[in-house]
């Protein structure tokens, strides 16, 4: 799939080799375009202005949240703007115990980024909660079987991620979220590596909230998604007190804005919103199913070349997205990415802030290559080369 054309980036760096999609995408022109237009043509605050551009700004922001709640087949009201897909976390974890008096218990997994475990670990200690892991299993899966004796009645919150940023395996959140349903948890998705590559359906998952950023889906920094049932929205305090999130205020008592309103206080990242929505856009005008597909050739295509490489150890769960985790034998994995980055190829290292799962793993860190629709064979071909040039000089003296 030829698409570079369409990323700028990689358009002016025609020796690049960005392996790194996981941890942010490039953004197509169209993208670039839309926000570019917003500061240029329509910049103004939403919401209050009677002005043609404030008219104009606000239109574009409430149609980019129809995009939006199109795209994972929402209702515009469930859908509320953050700065990504940890700030929706923490709204969560802020605000979501207080719903509950007996049920006491939370349950993630030892797979999640810590943007999915520090505000759950925080809001255990908060709330005094209990925290509960689902184990992984030596095949880098879910235990689903330890996750059906730790969820039960107690269970008051189940937050699981879709796609592993680390080792990419895709869970099965429909069994996790039938399982959480049973217990009456309330069950919470981190979609913030699958949005772009798996048709997303909240209605059909039937899931109570479901978090991501745009930045990893072809979108801008700064804006993510927080999408949440309406009648849970509806019981939740604020979590951000200030500007637009309000109802009337007098010197001594608030009252508050209906969702979504009262969970987007202050100056909105309009511009960031419009981009998402080009995206989404963009995304579509692809179709997700060919993005998944492209992408699955080539993590099939990779892991078949790295499998080559003599002293590599692939960690690699049976269902995988397009994120590939690998250690060389007697190279530490910087000394990798630093010696690809002398070959303009970009790839990430370290614990991929994951780092309980690392433990689990017993390393400290991998080397990962995640890829986006503008990745190809031949960006393959010359990671492996190089790779393979890395191993020749580090394991030198190993094979003599
Ligand atoms: N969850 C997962 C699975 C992620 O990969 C990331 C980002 N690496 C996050 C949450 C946090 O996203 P952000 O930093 O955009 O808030």
């Amino acid at each position: 799939m030829m698409k570079e054309k369409e990323f700028p980036i990689l358009n002016d760096n025609k020796n690049l080799i960005y392996l790194d999609s996981a941890a942010t995408s490039q953004k197509p022109r169209q993208v670039i375009n839309a926000i570019e237009e917003f500061y240029r043509s329509y910049n103004a605050n939403i919401h209050r202005g009677v002005y043609d551009l404030s008219v104009t700004a606000t239109e574009k922001y409430e149609k980019s949240k129809e995009v939006i709640a199109k795209f994972i087949n929402a209702d515009k009201e469930e859908i509320i703007f953050t700065s990504g897909a940890t700030e929706s976390i923490n709204l969560l974890s802020s605000t979501l115990p207080e719903l509950f008096k007996k049920k006491n218990e939370i349950v993630i997994t030892e797979m999640e980024h810590h943007s999915n475990l520090v505000p759950w670990q925080q809001a255990s200690i908060k709330f005094d909660m209990k925290l509960k892991y689902i184990q992984i299993t030596r095949d880098y899966t879910l235990d689903y079987q330890q996750a059906e004796s730790i969820i039960t009645d107690r269970t008051a919150i189940v937050s699981i991620v879709h796609t592993s940023n680390a080792i990419g395996t895709i869970n099965d959140i429909e069994r996790i979220i039938k399982i959480a349903k049973k217990y009456g948890a309330i069950a919470v998705i981190d979609a913030a590596q699958s949005a772009s590559r798996q048709k997303i359906d909240v209605k059909k998952l039937n899931c109570d909230f479901l978090v991501f950023s745009g930045h990893k889906m072809y979108g801008p920094m700064g804006i993510g998604v927080l999408y949440g049932k309406k009648q849970i929205l509806e019981k939740m305090r604020p979590f951000k007190f200030g500007g637009d999130m309000i109802n009337r205020v007098s010197l001594y008592e608030t009252s508050f804005a209906d969702t979504p309103m009262r969970f987007e206080a202050g100056t909105q990242n309009v511009g960031g919103a419009i981009g998402l929505a080009e995206a989404i856009k963009f995304i579509e005008k692809i179709g997700i199913e060919n993005i998944a597909k492209h992408e699955k050739d080539l993590t099939d295509y990779a892991i078949k070349k790295l499998d080559s490489i003599k002293s590599i150890e692939i960690y690699k769960p049976k269902n995988q997205s397009s994120i590939i985790s690998f250690n060389i034998k007697n190279i530490h994995s910087h000394d990798v990415a630093q010696i690809l980055n002398d070959y303009n190829i970009c790839i990430r290292v370290g614990h991929h802030c994951c780092m309980p799962l690392m433990n689990k793993l017993n390393i400290p860190g991998t080397a990962k290559v995640s890829f986006g629709i503008y990745n190809n064979k031949k960006d393959i071909d010359r990671l492996i080369n190089t790779l393979k040039k890395i191993e020749k000089i580090f394991n030198k003296n190993e094979r003599n």
